[in-house]
Order: C-alpha cells, then sequence, then structure tokens
C-alpha cells in the first residue's frame, strides 16, 4: 500500500498533513502503518468525545447501520427525533435543524438570522450580522465571510455582504456596529478555537447579550468546538449564564461521524418553513443514532472529571519552562510557548503523542474519557518538548 504516495497523488492539496499513516485506534491510542503507538490529544479536532473507536458508539452505530442507514428527510425516523427531543431537553432550546458538518450548522444559523429580520421587517435592512475579528465558522462562501479574519476573504470572491467584524472583548465596538447598520443577530465562539484559544471575557459576553436584548438582536453561539461537554459544561454558554437564541454545535457530537446541529430557541423556532432549508443527509440515522449515545453520556459525572482533568494539565504547565501562558476551558486548551509550536508538534510526534496547533500555539483537545495515566504521560512528554 502506498497510503501517502496515493494520497498526494490524488488527493486535493488543501491540507499540511503530518508525515504518518494512521492506521487503526482505540480510545486515546492510535496507530500508524509503522507500528508505533501514539497518545491522542487531538481526538481528530474534538469530535472523539469519547476516544476512537469507542465500544457503546460502535454498538449503537452498528446497530442502527443494519436496521436503517438511510432513507431521507421525506420519513420520520427515530434516532434523529430522539437526538432533537434530548438536545432540546438539555438545553432549553425548542427545534434543531440537522446538516453533517460545523459550517453547515453556522449556515443554517445565518439563513434563520436573515428570514427572522425579513419576516419582522418585510425587507433586508436589518439583514447584518456581527461576528467578531479572530474568529472562525467554517469554510463555505458564506461562513467564510462571517470568519472574521481577512485571509479569509481573498480569492474566492465576490462574498456575500451584511457581515461586520467587532473586536473581541470590546462592548463599544459592538454596539457603534449594531447601531450604524440594521443587524439581526450577533455570531460567536466564547472561546475562539482557531483564532487559539482565545476565552471571551464575561463581562464583555453579558453586554452582547444584554445589549442583544433589548435591541431585538438575536444572539448565535457557535459551540461547534466547545460543545458537548469539551469545557466543562455541555455547552459552554452554560458558563455564562444566559440562553442563546440559537445554538450551533457538530465535531464532537457525532462521536466520529459527521454531523451538524443548529439549535433554535423560542424566538426563531417557527422561522424556517417547509421548503425554506434542507439537507439530503442531515439527520441521518447512523449518525444520529451514534450521537445519541455520545449525548447521553455526557453526565455529571463525565463532566466532572474534565473539570479535574483540566486543572492538571493548567496546573502542570502554567509554570513549566518554555510556558508563555494557558488558556481554554476545560479541555480545550491553547499553550503560548517560547519555542514555535509547529516544531512542539513535531517533537511529541516523534516521541508518541500527538498534539495540534491554533495559530501560535499548542492546542490540546484531548477524549474527554482518556485515562488519568495516558494523559500524565502525554503531558509529559509534551512538557519536556516544551522545554528542550
Ligand atoms: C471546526 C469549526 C467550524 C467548521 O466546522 P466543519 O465541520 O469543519 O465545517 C465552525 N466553527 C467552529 C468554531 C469550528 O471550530
Amino acid at each position: 500500500m502506498n497510503i501517502t504516495q496515493n494520497d498526494k497523488n490524488y488527493v486535493a492539496n488543501t491540507y499540511a498533513r503530518f508525515p504518518i499513516e494512521l492506521v487503526s485506534g482505540k480510545g486515546s491510542f492510535l496507530k500508524d502503518s509503522s507500528g508505533k503507538e501514539y497518545i491522542d490529544l487531538g481526538s481528530g479536532i474534538a469530535v472523539n468525545i469519547f476516544g476512537a473507536a469507542d465500544d457503546e458508539w460502535q454498538k449503537a452505530v452498528t446497530k442502527q447501520l443494519s436496521t436503517l442507514p438511510h432513507t431521507s428527510n421525506l420519513y420520520y425516523t427515530e434516532p434523529c427525533s430522539t437526538l432533537a427531543k434530548m438536545l432540546c431537553e438539555r438545553t432549553g432550546m425548542k427545534k434543531v435543524f440537522f446538516s453533517n458538518s460545523g459550517a453547515e450548522a453556522n449556515e443554517c444559523a445565518i439563513k434563520t438570522a436573515r428570514r427572522y429580520a425579513y419576516d419582522k421587517y418585510g425587507d433586508e435592512s436589518h439583514s447584518g450580522i456581527i461576528t467578531l475579528k479572530n474568529s472562525f465558522h467554517g469554510r463555505t462562501i458564506a461562513t467564510l465571510k462571517a470568519t472574521g479574519q481577512d485571509g479569509y476573504h481573498t480569492h474566492f470572491g465576490p462574498f456575500p455582504e451584511g457581515f461586520y467584524y467587532a473586536e473581541a472583548n470590546n462592548f463599544a465596538s459592538v454596539k457603534d456596529i449594531a447601531e450604524n447598520n440594521g443587524c439581526s443577530a450577533v455570531m460567536m465562539e466564547l472561546i475562539q478555537g482557531e483564532g487559539g484559544v482565545c476565552n471571551l471575557d464575561a463581562d464583555f459576553v453579558k453586554s452582547v447579550y444584554d445589549y442583544a436584548q433589548a435591541n431585538d438582536m438575536l444572539v448565535i453561539i457557535d459551540e461547534v468546538q466547545t460543545g458537548n461537554g469539551r469545557t466543562g459544561k455541555l455547552y459552554s454558554y452554560m458558563h455564562y449564564g444566559f440562553t442563546p437564541d440559537i445554538v450551533t454545535t457538530a465535531k464532537g457530537l457525532g462521536g466520529g461521524l459527521p454531523i451538524g446541529a443548529t439549535m433554535l430557541g423560542e424566538k426563531v423556532e417557527n422561522v424556517l418553513v417547509p421548503g425554506s432549508h434542507g439537507s439530503t443527509f442531515g439527520g441521518n440515522p447512523v449518525c444520529c443514532a451514534g450521537a445519541c449515545s455520545i449525548l447521553e453520556r455526557i453526565d455529571d459525572g463525565l463532566l466532572s472529571q474534565v473539570n479535574e482533568k483540566s486543572k492538571y494539565i493548567f496546573d502542570s504547565l502554567s509554570h513549566a519552562a518554555g510556558v508563555k501562558s494557558v488558556s481554554g476551558m476545560g479541555l480545550m486548551i491553547g499553550v503560548e510557548t517560547q519555542k514555535p509550536a509547529k516544531d512542539i508538534a513535531a517533537k511529541c510526534m516523534e516521541n508518541g503523542v500527538l498534539v495540534l496547533t491554533a495559530k501560535s500555539k499548542i492546542r490540546l483537545l484531548p477524549a474527554l474519557n482518556i485515562p488519568f495515566d495516558a494523559l500524565e504521560k502525554g503531558i509529559e512528554i509534551l512538557k519536556s518538548a516544551i522545554a528542550e
């Protein structure tokens, strides 16, 4: 087998891959084609909440595979309806639209906000959406434009209009845009993941929320990366003491299969009507059955483990040699280092630990159930790579 060569020859050249071929995995341990083992501190970018090939998830998925793997959204199916009920019961949201990725979940949120404003004003005068600088919302044309980083807004134009970028943690900047443009919504990640694991201040979030409420703007929280237990609560907004109008999620919800979910609160639960939005694979029975098995196990016991492991990582890295700062929450952690993050990630890989990077930082997104001894070993290896 010529995995690397075939990939280089035939797969679109969009990824700067690490030079290893992964062939199998169980939990937080992965194996490459030479038989070398790795401790996985990235879990497929926050996807494998319970690690690779988790037994219960596999059981739920294979059971659904052998009963009804796919039908279409012209019919009712059990896994989709159960997952929607579970999500609504645990968040207080009213309805869920299912898609296949984070970008699609955000597309649906954008469409919903625009439609909400159109229904209300009868025209496009309030179609604007405020997002934050340094955010990341996806790779489709609209979600690229929603992403508040100039580098994403070149080479693929023309882009859709109506996106405005405010400074994170600067309420005056949000207010200024809202006062000068007709806006339907503000959309943000509470911890900017791809932007370098940057937490938003609680005061800022509260001011934005209060202002949006008072001015009938929707609050959309992008929980694609922060969601599904990652930060120590089911969704990261639950740390901040408010309920968004729209919550989007994907990554970890599927536990390894593609799924996106756009949760709609009371104000917008009936904005989307038959024919206004759709997806062929959205709500796929296999993906939803897997997601149900993930979601039902994100309970208080698991979340308290997440918080314990988080504290361990913060304690071990905060004052370690070569570390400038540690950011994030729960098991979504950014480490600012003296040495370039890329070099550290390469060194870790050599020594059997897989870590991610985000901007100039090392980014850690381990499985939520990573065994403590594996985490400890992984962090020790990371620490020496940072210190070297
Ligand atoms: C990964 C990510 C997305 C995009 O998700 P895809 O599934 O790759 O489309 C959107 N928003 C945030 C915050 C993300 O981390």
